[in-house]
């Protein structure tokens, strides 16, 4: 049995384990990949300290990082069902595995949710983005698209019009569902045009984004639009399906979580993008998980376990 079993491979995960090992504790990680969105992330110029990075470079650090300790490292396996149990509680993986613990740290991260139009996947990372304040300083003077009109979209529609040139935020529905507050600020910037009741089609390009096509969902007509840049913007989906029920959750899907990182269920812990703390962002899902640890060992040592 561990002491601290993580799930989820990822910069949370990756710190909740080595904070946890160099506790001279049983540690593992579960990860169905190791080191997470990261892996799919080219230009990272955010992580402070690190001026400038490659997402596989910084997940190949991660992991040399953790197997610098005793941590037991169960890559490609994906954890189903957690269950608190006496002294502790089980993860059963989809190999039938079951892992017992005396405490478990979530960190099972999200995924953008995408349009699903031809050329988006094409040009990922080659004018389509999904992270304003990850990418948006790559698209400064140039002419940018945001797709969704609700909070995260008209936020990340008023924080790129200040770096970039133009903005066009696009909404499916025939108005944006954004607080008003947000909707008057939008509204109130020289370089923003909003355009509802447009359901985009296709992201264009040759070698880089060159446009994209919507659907005027009144007339009927496809419109087309020329820019260098696409944010897509229409929701970050937590990777908690297997937790409903066991673990309380948001109604967006997030592990809720207190200041220290302690779900609903005691010594059960989370921490990144899977959680209800707002801002996903590399340094912050470290930040937590090394937090979610430390409140771990806390947990272990007053249970009297340890
Ligand atoms: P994740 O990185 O999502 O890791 C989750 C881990 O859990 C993975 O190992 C996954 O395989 C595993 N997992 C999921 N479900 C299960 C399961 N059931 N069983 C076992 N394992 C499971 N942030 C920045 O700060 N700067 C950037 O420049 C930046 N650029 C980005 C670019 C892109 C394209 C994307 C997608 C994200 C970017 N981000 C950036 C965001 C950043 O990658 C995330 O905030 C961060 O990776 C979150 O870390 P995490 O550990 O919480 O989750």
């Amino acid at each position: 049995p561990f002491d601290v079993l993580v799930v989820g491979g990822g910069p949370a995960g990756s710190a909740a384990a080595i904070y946890a090992a160099r506790k001279g504790i049983r540690t593992g990680v579960v990860a169905e990949r190791f080191g997470g969105q990261v892996m799919d992330t080219l230009g990272i110029e955010n992580f402070i300290s690190v001026k400038a990075t490659e997402g596989p470079k910084l997940a190949m650090a991660l992991e040399e990082h953790v197997k610098e300790y005793g941590v037991d490292i169960m890559n490609l396996q994906r954890a189903l069902a957690l269950k608190p149990v006496a002294g502790g509680v089980e993860i059963t993986l989809e190999n039938g595995a079951v892992l017992r613990s005396k405490t478990v740290i979530l960190s099972t991260g999200a995924r953008w949710r995408n349009m699903n139009v031809p050329g988006e996947a094409e040009f990922r990372t080659k004018g389509v983005a999904y992270c304003p304040h990850c990418d948006g300083p790559l698209f400064k003077g140039k002419r940018v698209a945001v797709i969704g009109g609700g909070n995260s979209g008209v936020e990340a529609a008023i924080d790129l019009a200040g770096i970039v040139a133009h903005v066009t935020l696009l909404e499916f529905d025939s108005i944006l569902r954004a607080d008003a507050v947000l909707q008057n600020k939008l509204r109130s910037l020289p370089n923003v045009t909003i355009i509802t009741s447009a359901q985009t089609t296709q992201v264009t390009g040759t070698d880089k984004v060159n446009g994209l096509n919507y659907k005027d969902r009144v007339s009927g007509e496809v419109q087309h639009i020329e820019l260098e840049g696409i944010f897509v913007q229409i929701g970050l989906v937590p990777n908690t399906d297997w937790l409903k029920g066991v673990v309380n959750l948001s109604p967006r899907g997030e592990i809720e979580v207190d200041a220290k990182g302690q779900t609903s269920v005691p010594g059960v812990f989370a921490a990144g993008d899977c959680t209800t703390v707002p801002y996903k962002q590399i340094i912050i899902a470290m930040g937590e998980g090394a937090k979610a640890s430390l409140s771990a060992f806390d947990h272990i040592i007053r249970d009297g376990a340890h």
